[in-house]
């Protein structure tokens, strides 16, 4: 695996917030020795012991979040990598529903009461938005009869990468944990078919309807 030099086009933005979020799920995860360690190797100097403000605005690239990504594999190597990034996915979650919880909805006794069905897809649709509202991340959210397709049109993880395998991992995890909790308790296969690093034309995440357990 390579990183690809910057085009020169234009470049995405994730906000403050969804980036600090990130940090502290990899320092959980790692430990914070280990998140400098990443942040010193994708270059990316002046977020060690400084994560983003909690606010916002948008003001991290995506180029520096594909670096940090790539940093992550380079370091642990692919299976490594990938492990880690879908326990920090996980962790993502978590965070994340502190920050954006009260706003999405989705603790309200009304959907509570949702069938499982409902709440799942329900549930991916409050996160597409999120991303698509809150960031320059474009997601779009489509449904066989077994699966939902969470396909990430413009997706931050892989930007720039080349990977012979896809290597959005830390999609995948937060996925994993959004639907453990919108489903109180319940564990989902989650995959990624597709991947931009890998040549294809946009990043794709099956969720298989059907819980594991
Ligand atoms: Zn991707």
């Amino acid at each position: 695996m390579e990183l690809a030099a910057a085009t020169g086009g234009p470049d995405y933005y994730y906000p403050n917030k969804m980036v600090r979020i990130i940090l502290l799920a990899m320092e959980e995860v790692m430990g914070r020795n280990g998140v400098n360690a990443v942040l010193n190797l994708a270059q990316l100097k002046h977020l060690v012991n400084n994560f983003p403000p909690n606010n916002f605005d948008r003001q991290v690239t995506f180029s520096d979040l594909g670096a940090l990504m790539h940093a992550l594999d380079e370091m642990y190597g692919p299976r490594g990598g990938r492990g880690l990034g879908l326990r920090a996915g996980r962790a993502c979650f978590k965070y994340g529903l502190k920050e954006f919880g009260p706003v999405l909805g989705i603790a309200d006794l009304a959907f509570r009461l949702l069938p499982l069905h409902m709440k799942l897809k329900v549930g991916a649709d409050v996160f597409a938005e999120t991303f698509n509202k809150f960031s320059d991340q474009v997601v779009r959210l489509g449904e066989a009869e077994e699966t939902f397709i969470w396909e990430i049109v413009r997706c931050p993880i892989c930007w720039h990468r080349h990977s012979e395998t896809p290597c959005c991992s830390l999609a995948v995890g937060i996925l994993q944990e959004a639907l453990y909790w919108v489903s109180g308790g319940k564990n989902f296969e989650v995959y990624e078919t597709t991947c931009v690093a890998c040549g294809d034309e946009l990043c794709t995440i099956v969720i298989e309807k059907k819980p594991l357990d």
